[in-house]
């Protein structure tokens, strides 16, 4: 079988062809980083537009890099959540609009549940799995047991990792995305020259919290600035090397716990902050003490793009379940099953 999938929950606008085997023909991700640049954020209103205007030719440069046409596929898979509204709107109607034209199956994706299945995409890993879901958005640990279940063990109270990271940046004036400017500067930096807190290390269970790091690291610097007048090269980088060391053995420490509590074989990550070779190399650890494999799909998989949703569309298809053309859009869908109920959730 052969899927088609459309993301557009966030600033991507991606689409892309997979074949039941795991097979990607072709991927589209076209990026709005430029568009929001300028605001310091993603503006909902201007991504929604952008969504909107790029679809069709994103939908339409998958089908040619991959050499298929609409007759060729089994089915549409789109995000139907969570993300911005406008996004994810454009999203599935654009799904609904080719689904209906060409008589095929629409299977509606949870947008997580997309990162989570990743590693059978790339690694075809077994059920079940601990997967460690760390971007710019989110930050959770899922135990995952099929392709519609998941359970949420627990993950941040505030800020997402990716979030911190880029606040950070923008504390010491570094380029954004901040999570890669300031891997370079730690990379040259003393992790041990300032102490950050650890937070929620000392509270069982596997939450976790990263605005307080961010709040520590402002105070740092400020303090730097008024007894130095300013901050030094050798500052900047110490700061960076030393939240990111803090992140690194958060994630660690909460992924050592949740490996212990349940002994799966595998351990994988997904998300922007994945890429970060500080975090990555902790983890690995962690999953080797555990005796279990460590599994990080390559960044490009990592970060949002139309070949998860296409996947996540087939292994929901396999299981003979799909979407009509009431699905919804939902700014919010919780991925686990014990958390608020799925409204208009498919067949
Ligand atoms: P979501 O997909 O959860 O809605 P998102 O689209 O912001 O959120 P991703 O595209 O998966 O998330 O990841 C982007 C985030 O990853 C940014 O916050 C970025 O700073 C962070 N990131 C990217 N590279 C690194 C790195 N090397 N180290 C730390 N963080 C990184
Ligand atoms: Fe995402």
């Amino acid at each position: 079988i052969i899927f088609l999938g459309i993301e557009s929950s966030c600033d991507d606008t991606a689409a892309a062809i997979v074949r039941g085997d795991g097979h990607i023909l072709s991927s589209v991700v076209s990026s709005q980083t430029a568009l929001h640049a300028e605001f310091g954020g993603v503006v909902p209103e201007i991504a929604a537009r952008a969504h909107a205007e790029r679809l069709d030719i994103a939908v339409e440069q998958a089908l040619a890099e991959a050499g298929i046409g609409l007759r060729d596929l089994s089915g549409v898979a789109v995000t139907a959540g969570p993300g911005l509204i406008g996004g994810v709107m454009a999203g599935v109607m654009a799904a609904k609009g080719i689904a209906a034209g060409a008589g095929l199956p629409l299977v509606g994706v949870n947008h997580l549940a997309g990162h989570a299945l990743t590693p059978r995409l790339t690694d075809g890993v077994d059920y079940p799995y601990l997967m460690l879901l760390v971007s710019g958005g989110h930050c959770q640990f899922l135990l995952v047991d099929s392709p519609e279940d998941f359970t949420r063990l627990g993950g941040t109270i505030d800020d997402a990792p990716g979030e911190a990271f880029d606040k950070l940046a923008k504390l010491l004036a570094l380029p954004q995305p901040g999570g890669p400017s300031v891997e370079a500067e730690a990379q040259q930096g003393d992790p041990d020259r300032f102490s950050l807190p650890r937070p929620l290390l000392d509270r069982p269970g596997f939450d976790m919290s990263f605005s307080g790091l961010k709040t520590a690291a402002l105070r740092l610097r400020d303090q730097l600035i008024a007894e130095q007048g300013g901050l030094r090269e050798t500052d900047r980088r110490d700061l960076c090397a030393a939240f990111q060391l803090a992140v690194a053995e958060v994630l660690a420490e909460k992924s050592r716990r949740a490996l212990a509590a349940n002994p799966v074989p595998v351990l994988a990550v997904a998300g922007g902050v994945a890429a970060n070779r500080t975090i990555r190399a902790a983890l690995e650890r962690v999953a080797h003490d555990a005796d279990a494999k460590f599994l990080a799909p390559p960044l490009r998989l990592c970060t949002d793009n139309g070949a998860m949703i296409a996947w996540a569309g087939i292994e929901r298809f396999r299981l003979g379940h799909h979407d009509g053309m009431d699905l919804a859009a939902r700014p919010r869908w919780p991925l686990d099953r014990n958390a608020a109920p799925m409204l208009g959730s498919g067949k």
